[in-house]
């Protein structure tokens, strides 16, 4: 943390009661390496008997399936305001809403490595180093991953058959790949799709298309544009590579194919599987699938980018009931962070400030549908505060993970959410969710409150990436209110809030934590 964040954390507390933050915050910590939870026995209770309910019926530890989608914005999906009124309808999604539970707080990180990372993690960037996205030309000082404990590891030690399809980029160079870190196997691409289109697509990149130096000097960069199959063990064979356009307007299908065949397979095992499906679209650029070009009803190719999509969540849940495993598979539908703004209009819609690259709603909150045929009742929503990094911890329970299996020389972020998310009237367990910038600490929630210590502001419309600076708050932290503010326009400042000393001692408290458990270092 910065010296300005310090002394900006510690004017908060000037205003502070310290009384005030012990009766307004919830959590217990009951280990000092653990992120703290509300307890909540009930609903514990209640998940446990369902989840031993159905073991007992299928004889098999729950199989596990993540879609992640890339960039989609929390107003997207029908089910949370978009769909149709957006120009790209989204049924499959908003059925799965329907007929499960909907979060309405949910969080990722602000760029893409970083969101990917923490959910394989437990952690939180700022831990792990991988603080920003990977680019082309970084020079990673020290291998994250040689000391992290990944859940596709943790989950293949309890006897699952893993794999990642689609999209990685958290690392390419050998040691960082997925099936190096604790796949089982790896059937995608590892960076995003724009990283892999620019050298194809003459009419936004002309000036390196048609430029055979330049070309020479990008392809010297070493950026993946191969679709890989790697195995556990080092195995890794380039499939095939995206040389058009329309190739890179294909890999989502290839991909869903790709996953229908591996559950198939999966499914007639012993073992149950955790696959971790990540689209490579909606990241721009996106180029429309000549069977969805048009078909959205607004026509751009993000819109029809969406209707794709949409129908490839149809089709993985399908071969599910197919498989039948649909009874005993917790299926997670996300994003995993907010619309990039900056490739506007290949882009999403939040109704939020801010968008991908701002730790402001817009960047922050992203689309959160839990399914469970059978296990998740059907038409739940709650505004409970879910961090996608508590998926980690549901998983191990899940699986049956015992958390003291789990390294103990080092902070976990997570919270084990199951009873959250499987009990008829379960609640959240999480009181805080803190929002990192790369190395800077920036904001928490804290149940409706929010509290900005900096904040990323674009210079023009839309630019919250290539034209932004991040900037340190004044005397009082921006403050606001979620129900009564959501686009975060108002603060309610410290004159207003009797809450702002119980959010920011929090935030004090999570700065803190770094001098015990530091940062690491990986050179981004
Ligand atoms: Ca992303």
């Amino acid at each position: 943390m910065t010296r300005n964040a310090t002394l900006t954390i510690a004017a908060v507390l000037a205003f502070g009661l310290s009384a005030s933050a012990q009766t307004f915050d919830r959590s217990v910590r009951t280990a000092e390496n653990f992120e703290p939870a509300i307890p909540r026995i009930a609903q514990d209770s209640a998940a446990a008997k369902k989840l031993a309910a159905l073991k007992e019926r299928t004889g098999k530890k729950p199989n596990i399936l993540w879609i992640i989608i890339d960039d989609m914005g929390y107003g997207d999906p029908g089910c949370y305001g978009g769909g149709g009124a957006a120009g790209a309808a989204t049924p499959n999604i908003d059925r799965l809403a329907r007929e499960g539970l909907r979060l309405t707080s949910c969080y990722a990180q602000q760029t893409c490595t970083p969101t990917r990372s923490a959910i394989l993690t437990g952690r939180l960037p700022v831990r792990t180093g991988l603080t920003r996205p990977i680019l082309a030309g970084d020079k990673i000082t020290k291998n994250p991953w040689s000391d992290e404990v990944s859940l596709p590891k943790l989950l293949g030690d309890a006897g699952y058959q893993t794999l990642l399809t689609g999209k990685w980029h958290v690392g390419e160079v050998e040691g960082m790949r997925p099936h190096d870190v604790g796949f089982d196997e790896f059937y995608g691409f590892y960076p995003a799709q724009k990283e892999i289109s620019q050298r194809v697509d003459a009419r936004r990149y002309p000036s390196l298309v048609h430029d055979k130096k330049m070309m020479a000097a990008f392809e010297g960069l070493g950026i993946g544009h191969h679709l890989v199959h790697g195995w556990k063990g080092g195995r890794t064979e380039n499939v095939s590579s995206v040389e058009s356009t329309e190739d890179m307007s294909r890999a989502d299908q290839v991909l869903a194919d790709f996953t229908v065949k591996k559950i198939q397979e999966m499914a007639k095992g012993d073992q149950p599987f955790f696959i971790e499906h990540c689209f490579m679209k909606v990241h721009c650029d996106n180029f429309a699938h000549p069977d969805f070009k048009g078909k959205s009803a607004s026509k751009y190719p993000y819109k029809d980018a969406v209707v794709e999509l949409d129908h490839h969540v149809g089709v993985l849940v399908a071969a599910l009931e197919k498989a039948g495993v649909l009874d005993n598979t917790f299926v997670f539908v996300t994003s995993d962070n907010g619309p990039q703004m900056d490739g506007w209009p290949d882009a999403g819609y939040t109704p939020f400030r801010g968008a991908k690259g701002t730790t402001f709603e817009g960047g922050i909150r992203v689309p959160g549908i839990a399914y469970w045929q059978g296990m998740i009742a059907p038409a739940r929503e709650s505004d409970g505060i879910f961090d996608l990094m508590d998926l980690f911890g549901t998983a191990l329970h899940l699986a049956e993970v015992p958390t003291d299996a789990l390294p103990q020389d080092r902070y976990y972020d997570f919270i084990n959410q199951t009873s959250f998310l499987l009990a008829d009237t379960g609640k959240s367990k999480r009181e805080v969710a803190y929002f990192w910038w790369g190395k800077e600490l920036m904001a928490c929630r804290m149940r409706q409150y929010k509290a900005h210590i900096k904040v990323v502001i674009p210079s023009v419309m839309h630019s919250y990436i290539d034209q932004a600076t991040v900037q340190d708050v004044g005397l009082a932290p921006w403050f606001f209110d979620l129900y009564l503010d959501p686009k975060e326009e108002a603060s309610v400042g410290h004159r207003l809030s009797p809450w702002l000393a119980s959010v920011a001692s929090k935030l004090r408290a999570h700065g803190a934590l770094l001098r015990k458990y530091p940062p690491k270092n990986i050179g981004l």
